[in-house]
């Protein structure tokens, strides 16, 4: 855009035009733009016309909803009632503001409000007559829609008929068809495998599902509803309070979102508000505010509507997790096992709470498969802890400069040839730990939490003590002098001595560790630690044939066979001799009692725990053979519950009938096993 912003007049055309641009795109489930980038020009509109009320025109995206039905393949329905938008609010500042308004408004501040997640999908409207469903539409611009009756029937949470012997004349609800995080992740594994172009997100992915032409697609997509909101309801109870509306389309068969709340004031919703953005990553599906509605339906009466939005209601938004910006350069990462990992060096840009200028491209496929290409406007996202990734290119905004990115043949690092083997996912380096990557990112495994736990050493120091050569190998970390340290800027006695300690400490790690810590392939912790509880040390392992690794239970063949392979090869027996010469613990008493008692268990921690620390629960769980994992699922044994713990997996617990522990129970489970549940 150009810079016109020391004219107001023109800025309000310019913004205008892109965004009626931007939204007829985003409706055609092309969108050229990040939300949070579409929502900052939005803001930036309503400013100026805010300052300039004279510039403000009736078709102003800031006046109107959605966008016109202009160019769909499907029919066009007139809405009973006009559908809205939503106010937005993204701080508690704007949310108490809006209360103050409708306080001047109503004379009085409005108490009892109905707190919703704002799930992120496409709005739909449902019409029934006499209990039976007559159409579905799209929102479209809040008059007409699109009639999507055929591909709506294919979602099974929506009623074909009302659950009542006396279903009301006339009913008009409103919610939004979403995608779980789940189907959305099956969905791509299909599309990728097919080798059909990626959906970006979850959103997207539900909007393109439910207006295919072709409703037998739509079928197989796992789409579900929320029901949010009744429009008309004729010849239905009298029903004073928006919960109890949806309490009654309960009772008639829809689905309405268990996290929905009524609560008393404002302070109790700031509550919600703030417990919803915690968890926001705990939810099974998109949610990207929540929307906060006066309960009582006279209330809403007296407060009316704008001309896009209602006065009563307010989407307060979490803050953006997806940004758009350009990708300057596809690089590669060497991993600890060689595997090339292409990544994005992008303009920087602040999403989810940081500042990212690189985000993982995560394979060769799926840069082929997003087609993204070098130059291209992408779409970045970062939620949570996980980490940056590119979601896919705006491809609607090129200009045919982009370039079309290949993996390299070289090694960027070492000038070793890059490989991909026929048949595998992975191209890897083929040059061993000469390259300097593969060297880095496996001293960085070696002292990381899941190998020896080294603290104080990660990537900043690895590179410090690579650069100085005062490294080579794992073992030299426990061998290096590390008073040279104090030469360096930024290092003193106190630092170099948490150094020197956390290195001593990691010496006495119990030996699965130490083998996890080596990188062996397809030796991750729970291989390791059987490896060890039957051979009692690193050195009789190593001396095993492979035959003998594979009689251990649970140890295939292929493992048996890279144990032995790795055992093979001198440098590594050099690298084992260096670190017992170094003093790293070898041998373990094997304590047979812990045994595998939590075989077949699979455990989810939430809250804090007294004793534990996340990790060392998991540890604990997993050194008894079970399996700690993230979500509660139908698979899951038990839900341990510590301090706070996350709401939104109580309540799965609850609805697939998982057993909740407390910690004391936990710490029997830990030594008796599972039998401590039963009774
Ligand atoms: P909105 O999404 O901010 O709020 C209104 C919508 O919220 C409703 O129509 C409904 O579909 C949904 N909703 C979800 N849960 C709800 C609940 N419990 N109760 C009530 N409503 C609920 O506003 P909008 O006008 O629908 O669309 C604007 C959104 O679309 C913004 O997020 C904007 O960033 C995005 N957009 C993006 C682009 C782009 O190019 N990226 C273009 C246009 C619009």
């Amino acid at each position: 855009m150009t810079d016109t912003i020391d004219d107001p007049q023109a800025r309000a055309v310019e913004l205008r035009e892109a965004l009626t641009e931007y939204s007829r795109l985003y409706y055609l489930d092309e969108p050229t733009v990040a939300d949070a980038d579409y929502d900052d020009l939005m803001r930036e509109l309503r400013a100026i016309e805010e300052q300039h009320p004279d510039l403000v025109t009736p078709e102003s995206p800031t006046q109107t909803v959605g966008t016109a039905v202009t160019e769909s393949t499907f029919a066009a329905v007139e809405h009973l009632r006009p559908l809205f938008s939503l106010d937005n609010a993204d701080s508690i500042t704007t949310l108490e503001a809006w209360m103050a308004r409708m306080t001047r408004q109503l004379g009085e501040e409005p108490k009892g409000f109905s707190c919703e997640l704002k799930i992120d999908g496409l709005a739909v409207v449902l019409v029934y007559e006499n209990g039976r469903l007559r159409t579905g539409a799209t929102r479209g611009d809040g008059v007409t829609g699109e009639d999507i009756t055929a591909n709506l029937r294919t979602i099974e949470d929506i009623p074909k008929t009302l659950d009542s012997e006396s279903p009301p004349s006339l009913l008009e609800v409103r919610g939004e068809v979403y995608m779980s995080f789940a189907a959305f992740e099956e969905l791509n594994k299909h599309q990728a495998e097919a080798g059909l172009r990626l959906f970006s997100n979850a959103r997207n992915a539900a909007a393109g599902s439910v207006r295919m032409k072709d409703t037998s697609v739509t079928a197989t997509r796992q789409l579900g509803i929320w029901v949010y909101q009744a429009g008309i309801i004729e010849g239905g109870p009298d029903l004073s309070t928006h919960t109890e509306t949806m309490e009654y389309l309960g009772s008639l068969g829809f689905v309405i979102n268990e996290a929905s709340e009524r609560l008393a004031d404002l302070a109790a919703v700031e509550g919600y508000v703030t417990r919803a953005e915690k968890e926001r990553h705990d939810q099974a599906y998109q949610t990207d505010g929540v929307v906060i509605k006066v309960d009582d339906l006279d209330l809403q009466e007296n407060l009316g509507f704008t001309s896009r939005a209602p006065r009563w209601a307010i989407a307060y938004k979490f803050p953006p997790e997806e940004r758009t910006t350009k990708l300057r350069d596809i690089m590669i990462n060497i991993g600890r096992t060689g595997a090339a990992t292409p990544f994005a060096v992008l303009e920087p840009v602040f999403v989810g709470g940081a500042n990212v200028g690189m985000a993982t491209l995560h394979n060769q496929d799926q840069v082929a498969l997003k087609d993204v290409r070098i130059g291209d406007e992408v779409i970045v996202r970062r939620a949570g802890d996980v980490i940056p990734e590119v979601v896919g290119p705006v491809v609607a905004t090129r200009t045919g400069d982009e370039k079309v990115w290949s993996m390299p043949t070289e090694c960027p690092f070492c000038g070793n040839p890059i490989v991909r083997p026929e048949g595998e996912a992975v191209a890897r380096c083929t040059g061993g730990f000469e390259c300097p990557s593969r060297l880095r990112e496996w001293l960085f495994h070696f002292a990381s939490r899941g190998g020896l736990d080294i603290e104080h050493l990660g990537y900043k120091t690895i590179d410090l003590l690579l650069e100085r050569e005062l490294i080579s190998d794992p073992s030299d970390i426990f061998t290096f002098d590390t008073d040279r340290l104090l030469e360096v800027e930024g290092w003193g006695e106190m630092s170099v001595g948490n150094l020197r300690s956390a290195i001593d400490e990691a010496r006495e790690r119990p030996v699965p560790r130490l083998l996890t810590a080596l990188g062996i392939r397809h030796v991750g912790s729970t291989v390791a630690r059987r490896l060890i509880r039957h051979f009692g040390g690193l050195p009789a392992l190593l001396a095993a044939s492979a035959d003998e690794i594979a009689e251990v239970e649970g140890i295939g063949r292929v493992i048996a066979d890279g144990v032995r392979e790795w055992a093979d090869d001198t440098e590594n027996r050099t690298l084992v001799e260096k670190l017992e010469d170094a003093g790293v613990r070898m041998t373990e008493d094997v304590d047979e009692s812990v045994g595998d008692v939590l075989a077949g268990v699979t455990l989810v921690v939430t809250g804090s725990l007294d004793g534990f620390s996340r990790d060392s629960a998991k540890a604990a769980i997993e050194e008894r053979g079970g399996k700690a994992t993230g979500s509660v699922s139908g698979t899951t044994t038990a839900l341990v519950t510590g301090d706070s713990p996350g709401a939104a997996k109580v309540t799965k617990a609850e609805d697939l009938g998982v057993p909740q522990i407390d910690e004391k129970i936990f710490v029997k489970l830990l030594e008796q096993g599972p039998s401590v549940l039963k009774g």
